[in-house]
Formats: C-alpha cells, structure tokens, sequence
C-alpha cells in the first residue's frame, strides 16, 4: 500500500468530541429524537449507534418506536406533534420505512428547521443553492475528512459516483460549494473508468462490492469510499477494492472505519447547528 490511509474513527472521535464539549458549553441540552418504525435489525442497529453517540455528547435524545403496522397518517401525526415540541431540535426517522408509507411524504413533513438528516425539500433547495442548510451526514462527514487529511478541493477535479438523494447529489453540491469541479457518473454513464480515471478526488457511492478497481483510480488521486457492502461470506466491503485501488491512490479511506463512523458524528454536529439556529444564535 503506498496511499495515506485516511483514519475516519479517529476524526469522528474528534468530531463527536468538538461536539460534546460545546453542547457543556450551552447551558442547554439539544434535543434529538429518533423515529424508528418496525423491526428492521440493521436499521435497530443504527438508531442503537445513533442513540448511544448522542448521549455520550450530552444531547438529550430519545428513540420514538412504533410498530411496523402504523399508518402513514399516524407518522404524520406524530412528526407534527414532534415539530411543535419546544424541546426537540433534530428529528430524524430512521429508513427505509415500511412500504405502505410514502418516504416523501414523510420528509417532507419534518420541520425543515428540524431536519437533521438534511433530507427535506428545503434543505435540498438551499443546498442546491449554495446557502447555509441542515446538510445531510455521510457526504457532510466526507468533507470532514478531506478537511481532517488536508486535500482541498478547490480547483480540483472531482468525481461521484453515484446520484442518490443521500448521498451522490449531496456530495456533489458540497464539492462544488467548496470550489471543485464536480462530474456525477451513475449508472448510464458510457465509460466509468474512463471518468472516474479523471478525478483528482474520487467518492465512491453506489452500493455495488469493489466496483471501483485499481485502473479507475489515477496515480495520486484521493479516493474516499461511501460504500458498505456485506458480502455472502459475511464480510464488509467498500465499492472500492481497497488493496489495489491503496497501491496507486494518494489517499485513501477504509471500509470499516472510513466514512462510516463520520455519519453519527456529523448527525450530532447537525443537532447542535439546528438547537443553535433554531435560537437565532447560529447563521
Ligand atoms: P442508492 O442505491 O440510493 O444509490 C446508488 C447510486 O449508484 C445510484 O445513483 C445509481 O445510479 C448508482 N449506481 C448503481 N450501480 C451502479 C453501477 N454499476 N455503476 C455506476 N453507478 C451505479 O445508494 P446510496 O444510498 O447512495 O448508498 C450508496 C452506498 O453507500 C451503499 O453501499 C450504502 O450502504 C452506502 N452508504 C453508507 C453510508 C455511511 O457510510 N454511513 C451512508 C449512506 C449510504
């Protein structure tokens, strides 16, 4: 391996750390809730890191469990009893939702002020704009860690690979806000590699086990991998081969303990950026 692995349980330490000490500075608890319906394992998994993490920072957080079988006019009446709540500055429900609840008729009721997870119209528009917004976590923790290694994107050119809501788009809107030359390759891009070859930065999210292989990469390049793939042996992979794509990157991050671990980290910074906004005392 010749690239500088880019550490993201340690930054997120230090994120959740930053966070923790200025939420015993507030005088204050944020407070977060956490929207969980059914039985999904994975997504109780999450909500359990979510909830443990906010606590350790000194938010006042709660999970809301309803079961599998509520109705989608039951969520919506408890987000709205949620947006009136004084004492709740973040919500977040966790997804996917059940599929007799439209996902975006949901987000869409979630108090944009209140939008942790950045997902509201809202927040996309503002985003989309260049103005200060909830952002969402996973592509909000990448630019912690391009920060965190020192690789700034301005005047760089940088690929994403993939365009969902949650991630690609968001990442290409923060990488263009920091000065990149942004390019989105998906899945009816004609020649991946070929873009991909191209990126001083590359940030991998497509969900597919080791797609991005070594000759994608070029020789220096940053490459930052969304990816959390388990595979039938029980293994976790990025969408990137690490082993290889290490031998010819400049830098690179893990899967496990790349970006990862910055998702709960920035969900925290998130609370306290809507708490302190929601008071008139943030931009
Ligand atoms: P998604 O399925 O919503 O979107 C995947 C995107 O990749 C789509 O835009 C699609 O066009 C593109 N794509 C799919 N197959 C492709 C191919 N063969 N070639 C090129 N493009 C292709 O997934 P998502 O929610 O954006 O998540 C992507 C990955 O990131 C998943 O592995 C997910 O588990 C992971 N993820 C990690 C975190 C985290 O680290 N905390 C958070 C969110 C998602």
């Amino acid at each position: 391996m010749t690239a500088r692995l880019i550490d993201g349980k340690a930054v997120a330490a230090s994120v959740r750390a930053e966070v923790a000490a200025r939420v015993a500075g507030l005088g204050f608890r944020p407070g977060l809730v956490v929207v969980l319906v059914g039985d999904d394992p994975a997504s109780a998994v999450y909500v359990r890191s979510k909830d443990r993490a906010a606590e350790v920072a000194g938010l006042a957080v709660r999970t809301l469990r309803l079961p599998a079988a509520t109705t989608e006019r039951a969520l919506l009446a408890e987000i709205a009893h949620l947006n009136a709540d004084p004492a709740v500055d973040g919500i977040l429900v966790q997804l996917p939702l059940p599929g007799t609840i439209r996902t975006d008729a949901v987000l869409d009721a979630i108090d944009p002020a209140r939008d942790v997870d950045g997902f509201h119209p809202v927040n996309v528009g503002l985003l989309a704009a260049g103005r200060p917004a909830l952002v969402p976590c996973t592509p909000s923790g990448v630019m912690r860690l391009l920060a965190a290694a020192d690789i700034s994107p301005r005047g760089r050119r940088a690929v994403v690979l993939g365009r969902s809501g949650i991630v690609g788009r968001p990442m290409a809107a923060l990488l263009l806000a920091a000065d990149a030359t942004v390019t989105i390759a998906h899945s009816r891009t004609h020649d991946l590699a070929a873009e991909c070859r191209r990126a001083e930065i590359l940030v991998a999210a497509v969900g597919r086990p080791e797609l991005v292989r070594a000759g994608w990469v070029a020789p220096g390049a940053t490459v930052i991998d969304v990816g959390i793939n388990r595979l039938p042996d029980g293994r976790l992979v990025g969408d990137v081969a690490f082993a290889e794509c290490a031998a010819v990157a400049g830098a690179i991050t893990p899967v496990p303990g790349g970006v990862g671990p910055m998702t709960i980290a920035c969900l925290l910074e998130n609370t306290v950026t809507a708490a302190l906004r929601r008071r008139g005392v943030a931009p």
